[in-house]
């Protein structure tokens, strides 16, 4: 018998036909003996919803009072559930954050979980009930309640598998796990059965829209395994999880890619630290993110530096450069916003050579120029023209050998 955490996302509760399949499920999972503690979101559309409703009273809404009234789409999906689950003959029980205490610091709208009393939760459990928990929302020291951010459903399931030390805890969504790339862009895409987390966080844009990022940091931090899967056709979905002692054949798990990369290169500044230390200056002063950074060439006496950021930073760090070009005394400045990275990750990574330069015989082949790489010991990345994104991903899905069969 295993202790499990299962979440249930809006779209798994969107409807009283979605709340019956749901609670169907949860029934049978209690049926083969586990204890569960079921954390469940707003029914979809219910938190933009009440968003709106507050904007149409105040656009700058005190944060506050928005937390008071963002938590109530909560409130309605764990009682629903709660019925639903009573009226099949199983005893449960729906409960708010306060009642569970669950206690955060006092940053409305985006407050993280301090501690988790889990007296109420075990005690219930202890008792046989199914505990149906409101996501999303918590408590602070005052008694207020707070909002953990949109997508906190996540982060409230993995806080509270830590808290109560659960087996898995499991995320319900609306897609059946993490796939290798996005099957968008490559429709031999395949689900992956098993990602480590540290693969995980740094393939995030892949699971950005299946799971709180956040949230995989959390159950790596309390070592938690976290399977996602689908609450429409329920399999083993993906697991996340420490590296287990199974067989891996494959090296590379999966590939990322990002279009909301631009390129900055300056242009032939002084060969100093000093210089350096200035021109990132510029950057920090300002607020502004960057992602790659490299030399481009590097002659004696000036250095080329090609510097990624966010698109939408593009404009003003052209300006800002452009601005400082005498005090920091480089020849120019340019840029090209068409750009885009792709990242291959694996843990294989660590202890296998070569993979490099499989990348770029690969992307070679395709005559696809690549302008910037950075490594690290599980990732490598590249920025390439944003024309050449689609190619490149499929280019490099196939390379690795992801479309091809698991075991
Ligand atoms: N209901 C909240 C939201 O829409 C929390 C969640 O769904 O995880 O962001
Ligand atoms: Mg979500």
């Amino acid at each position: 018998m295993a202790l499990l955490v299962q979440k249930y996302g809006g779209t798994s509760v969107g409807s009283i036909e979605r709340i019956e399949a749901v609670a169907d499920h949860i029934v049978k999972t209690k049926q083969q003996g586990h204890s569960i503690v079921v954390v469940v979101s707003a029914m979809s559309g219910e938190t933009n919803r009440l968003l709106d409703l507050a904007m149409q009273v105040d656009s700058r809404a005190n944060s506050r009072e928005l937390d008071v009234l963002l938590s109530t789409g909560e409130q309605v999906s764990i009682s629903l559930l709660a019925m639903a689950i009573i009226k099949r003959g199983h005893s449960a029980i729906s409960l708010l954050a306060d009642q569970a205490e669950i206690l955060t610091d006092n940053l409305f709208g985006k407050a993280r979980i301090q501690h988790i009393h889990g007296n109420r939760l075990s005690l219930e459990l202890e008792q046989g009930r199914i505990v149906i928990l409101a996501g999303f929302q918590g408590r602070d020291i005052e008694g207020n309640i707070t909002t953990l951010g949109r997508g906190g459903t996540d982060t409230s399931a993995v806080e509270v598998a830590a808290a109560l030390n659960a087996d898995e805890c499991q995320i319900y969504t609306d897609v059946d796990g993490v796939y290798t790339t996005d099957p968008r862009i490559e429709p031999n895409a395949r689900r992956m059965d098993f990602v480590t987390f540290e693969e995980m966080l740094e393939l995030a844009s892949l699971g950005a829209k299946v799971l709180q990022i956040r949230s995989v940091e959390a159950a790596g931090r309390h070592n938690i395994p976290l399977r996602v899967l689908s609450s429409f056709k329920p399999d083993h979905g993906t697991l996340i999880s420490y590296e287990q002692n199974t067989m891996r054949e494959k090296i590379v798990s999966g590939i990322a890619f990002n279009r909301d990369e631009a390129l900055i290169e300056v242009i032939g500044l002084p060969n100093s630290p000093q210089k350096l230390a200035d021109l990132l200056a510029v950057f920090a002063k300002n607020h502004i993110e960057i992602d790659m950074i490299t030399t481009k060439s590097q002659k004696s006496e000036n250095i080329d530096y090609a510097i990624t950021v966010h698109q939408n930073d593009f404009t003003q760090v052209l300006e800002l450069l452009e601005s400082e070009k005498a005090t920091l005394g480089f020849c120019s400045v340019c840029g090209n916003e068409q750009v885009a990275k792709i990242s291959v990750v694996g843990v294989g990574m660590k202890s296998n050579a070569g993979v490099a330069s499989q990348l770029f015989t690969a992307l070679a082949n395709e005559n696809i120029a690549v302008e910037l790489i950075t490594t690290s010991e599980i990732k490598i990345s590249v920025l390439v023209e944003e024309k050449y994104l689609e190619l490149g991903v499929r280019t490099l899905h196939s390379a690795f050998a992801l479309d091809s069969e698991e075991f």
